[in-house]
């Protein structure tokens, strides 16, 4: 019997969590699929759960499974949760990626800054474009979001039609760039769309976002009113808010400085597209410290309270070029990703001490989020009237506002899904029709490892407690040879009684040897576990806790 044809999608990430989204959507008779990836971003990590990794990316062995049968990937745009694993795991995939001028020219800028980065099959295509990828027709139409260039995907194939929202929201005077197209979505309405996977981030939040014009005017009036020196920051790919600023710049004859280099990168970018028509050209951090204090508004990395960026610097006042104080003014125009709150709030603390005035968006209207709320995703649905909703981008909370939402606005039918479910949305019953593996990759200095690696745990092990290292040798007749090498790193210096922690350490090892009969001692295996369990045992006794312990027993 021949297998019917459906349409499929697979999240191997951004389902249940803000950031490394990506996935791929199937279309043909069972393992004979061809596959269209969409995105492929990373998380990132933090000091405490991820010790040392910077990066998180999705674990893309399904996508490596059905090697040339991945006909392409296709990027929405390039804020780094969808874009951002690209260069570290395009060289498995190896297939063409397709994205539009601005995504194409800051993956090519970010290229250019990274050691051995590969050069990727990049195939720039328009925003509104028409291409065929493999069996699918995809449409790009664009949406408001807070980056140029954001669009939605629309697949078209002989089962049936699905929207990809990527990030959106409807903004209807957006500082620069194209809003969000409702005649196209409405006429792709027209046509008929089995299915919506789509943007929960915002989805318990009611009514509809404000606009980036309105923060363009308020960014406005702040620096206009300033009295001294005015620092922004916001994401550098912001290009829409980094324009209100320089707009607002120019309107009170101050001078634009961009302090930090991605701003550099995104505003080069974003220049050569035009997207910075008629504004003057930046000054260098040079600049800040000879300009008179109110000709000056510096655009600043790290809002997200980076320790390595710009603002993190400054606020500690050990940036060579740019120093703040009493009577300037700090604008943060935008909002701390979960999980960054408290290295915002030290930043702030910081530039508070050193005289600033700082200015947040629980202070004054200076943010707006890039995400539909309630009544914008009611607004698509009614425009485009999807059979199914399948809700992604966001945490499981977000993902289920949006499906009870859904519900409310008639959608017909909501799955929800979970990273590497697989769920056909045409060509059949809705429904999870099979699971993939799927899981997290991480990037270690320069190395990919499996988040199932004991690397990492391990490592959270070493930063709660410490590791002891311990050598010894026998002679042949089972006799110590010389002393016993004891080291540690990360215990204290002493024990709850005051006894040297090295001497208490050396003690347990030399009466664990004395307890070893010595045809035992001939086991080097033996011995090391021995004192390992002697070792451990007693600095949970005076210590409370168990470090990691190597022992090597040498030549015996
Ligand atoms: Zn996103
Ligand atoms: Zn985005």
């Amino acid at each position: 019997m021949r297998m019917a044809q459906d349409l499929v999608f697979v999240p191997l990430g951004g389902v249940g969590e803000i950031g490394m989204n990506a996935g791929l959507y199937g279309l043909g008779e069972g393992r004979k699929r061809r596959w269209l990836m969409v995105d492929c971003g990373v998380t990132f990590g933090d000091p405490v759960t991820t010790p040392g990794v910077d990066l998180i990316m999705p674990d893309i062995r399904f996508a490596l499974s059905h090697g040339k049968a991945v006909e392409a990937i296709v990027l929405t745009h390039a804020h780094e949760d969808h874009y951002g694993a690209l260069l570290d795991l395009w060289p498995q995939l190896k297939c063409p990626v397709y994205a539009t001028p601005f995504a194409a020219g800051l993956l090519d800028a970010k290229r250019a800054a990274e050691r051995d980065a590969p050069k990727i099959d990049v195939r720039v295509v328009a925003e509104g474009s028409r291409f065929s990828v493999g069996p699918f027709d995809v449409e790009l139409v664009p949406v408001a979001h807070s980056i140029p260039e954001s669009t939605a995907l629309t697949l078209r194939t002989p089962v049936g039609t699905v929207i990809h929202t990527g990030d959106w929201k409807i903004d209807r005077t957006p500082v620069l760039g194209r809003p969000t197209d409702e005649e196209r979505f409405r006429a792709i309405g027209e046509e008929g769309v089995a299915a919506i996977v789509g943007d929960s981030t915002n989805s318990l939040r009611e009514g509809i976002s404000r606009s980036e014009s309105e923060v363009a005017a308020s960014l406005g009036e702040l620096i206009r009113n300033a009295p001294g020196r005015v620092a922004v920051t916001t994401f550098a790919s912001n290009v829409g808010r980094l324009r209100a600023v320089a707009d607002a710049a120019m309107a009170c004859d101050r001078q634009v400085v961009l302090v930090g280099r991605a701003m550099a990168r995104a505003t080069e970018v974003a220049r050569e597209l035009g997207y910075l028509e008629g504004v003057p050209e930046f000054l260098s951090p040079d600049a800040f410290g000879y300009l008179p204090r109110d000709k000056v508004v510096a655009l600043m990395t790290g809002s997200q309270g980076e320790p390595r960026a710009a603002l993190a610097r400054v606020a500690e006042g050990d940036h060579p070029q740019v120093t703040l104080a009493k009577g300037d003014r700090v604008i943060f125009s935008s909002r701390a990703i979960p999980g960054n709150e408290k290295a915002v709030g030290r930043i702030i603390n910081r530039l508070i001490e050193g005289g600033a005035e700082v200015i947040t968006d629980r202070t004054h209207f200076v943010h707006v989020s890039g995400h539909p709320r309630q009544e914008e995703l009611a607004m698509l649905y009614g425009w485009t009237k999807p059979k199914v909703l399948v809700p992604v981008h966001g945490e499981e909370a977000h993902l289920h506002g949006h499906a009870a939402f859904a519900h409310a606005v008639g959608v017909p039918k909501v799955v929800r899904v979970r990273n590497g479910d697989m769920v056909r949305l045409a060509g059949g019953e809705a429904e999870i029709v099979d699971d993939v593996p799927v899981g997290r990759t991480l990037k270690d200095g320069r190395v990919l490892v499996s988040a199932t690696e004991a690397t990492i745990g391990e490592r959270r092990r070493l930063s709660f407690a410490g590791v002891v290292s311990i050598a010894l040798a026998f002679t042949e007749r089972g006799e110590l040879s010389g002393g016993v090498s004891v080291r540690f790193t990360g215990l204290p210096p002493r024990d709850d009684e005051g006894t040297p922690m090295l001497e208490v350490l050396r003690d347990t090892v030399l009466d664990c040897i004395d307890g070893l009969p010595r045809q035992k001692r001939r086991d080097a295996g033996v011995v090391e576990k021995a004192i390992e369990r002697a070792v451990r045992g007693e600095l949970q006794l005076v210590w409370g806790k168990k470090p990691i312990c190597h022992v090597s027993v040498l030549g015996v």
